[in-house]
């Protein structure tokens, strides 16, 4: 089920604009404790309120109750019911579908515009990174990818001969001994070399190694320093361990991670603000001027941020409020969900999106601001470039 979602977002940020009802829809796919998706009730309801409103437009109903009967049948017959989420955009007139079923849970919604609306996708992908797993012992290791929530074997490694106990004592014991841990050594070089291969092949963002303490120290001396620039932690586990115990064991890691991420981005923010010249915006217009011009590295948006503004479909500028036409060419300025456009705009300018639960910083800036690449000011510029030399 593991899906390119990065790869996705892109191409879907890269659709024009259609004049055509275009749906985005998420669906919680999770039975209830009666087997029931209550999800797909709701949508029904909410496909009636838009195709009142397409009809009421005089819009291309024709596509729309295609693309109701093609979701429909994808909710309720295809989609793989060992799915938690489903994320589906779909515009038949345009030849638009694309039907994503996730292992990560996601609340019931349905839109109607002109464009995608890729918030919630990308809200999935700043929540849920690449994890490496290794669970290891002096005999084994068994290493896992968690993408999405979604947890597959991506390789395994056993030691080159069986590892036994051996209690004689004296001269034997120590030549044993000697044995043992080269035995162990060759073992332990064996998981790091393959963990390397895994988090190329995987892009893996962030490892988390699990064994026991005896085999801990071997472990850790092992590893490449690529390894130990994204190893989060070393955390006790029976390697026997179960996926459920294991991902039970992994997941308050993996959250503090977020955490920490978004703290950092809210910093950097706002320090380089409260930098003249710095390399941060924060509030509705500026950020949206940043993006416009292509400047933004890192957006950072409140989950619950909200708000409308135009883009001028002339030249791409984005601006908050309702205005009439465009301030640079006078073309008319389409009316957008800003959170929508603003989330697009990062994607198609390779930004981060960071989603962030809760921060004062950023209630006080209207809920959005952005890390970016360069700044305007000309003295900003003279002054990074000659950093080394001014200090
Ligand atoms: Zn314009």
């Amino acid at each position: 089920m593991a899906t390119d979602l990065q790869a996705k977002l892109q191409e879907l940020t890269a659709l024009p604009n259609t004049e055509h009802p275009l749906l985005s829809v998420y669906v919680d796919y999770r039975p209830d404790g009666n087997g029931q998706r209550q999800a797909i009730q709701m949508l029904e309801q909410d496909f009636d309120i838009i195709a009142d409103q397409v009809k009421g437009r005089g819009g291309n109903l024709k596509s729309f109750e295609a693309d109701r009967q093609r979701i429909m049948d994808y909710v309720n017959r295809d989609a793989p019911k060992d799915a938690n989420g489903l994320a589906i955009f779909a515009c038949d007139a345009e030849g638009l579908w694309e039907a994503l079923p996730l292992q990560v849970p996601i609340e019931t919604r349905l839109v109607e515009d002109r464009y995608p609306h890729i918030f919630n996708l990308a809200r999935i992908l700043d929540d849920y990174e690449t994890y490496a797993v290794v669970l290891a012992d002096s005999q084994e290791s068994r290493i896992f990818v968690i993408s999405l929530n979604e947890a597959e074997k991506a390789g395994e490694t056993e030691a080159g001969e069986e590892i036994r106990r051996f209690d004689a004592g004296g001269w034997g014991q120590m030549l044993f001994q000697r044995r043992t841990e080269n035995v162990i050594k060759a073992h332990t070089k064996e998981i790091a070399d393959k963990l390397n291969r895994i988090m190329r092949r995987h892009d893996v963002q962030h490892v988390i190694i699990a064994g026991n303490d005896s085999v801990k120290g071997l472990v850790m001396a092992s590893l490449s320093q690529q390894i130990k620039d994204k190893l989060v932690d070393f955390i006790n586990l029976d390697i026997q361990s179960n996926m459920q115990s294991i991902m039970e064991a992994i997941e308050p890691r993996m959250r503090e991670v977020e955490q920490d991420q978004e703290a950092d981005d809210l910093d950097t923010l706002e320090a380089q603000v409260n930098t003249k010249g710095g390399h941060g915006v924060v509030g509705v217009a500026d950020t949206a001027m940043a993006l416009t011009k292509g400047q933004v590295m890192t957006l950072i948006i409140h989950q619950g941020f909200n708000a409308i503004g135009g883009e001028c479909p002339n030249c791409g500028t984005i601006r908050p409020g309702l205005r009439n036409n465009c301030p640079y060419d006078g073309a008319e300025m389409q009316q957008v969900n800003l959170r929508e456009i603003f989330t697009a705009r990062a994607v198609q300018q390779a930004a981060t999106v960071q989603v962030v639960e809760a921060s004062d910083y950023l209630d006080q800036h209207e809920g959005v601001g952005a890390i970016l690449r360069y700044s305007d000011a000309p003295q900003a510029q003279e002054v990074n470039a000659g950093r080394h030399q001014n200090g």
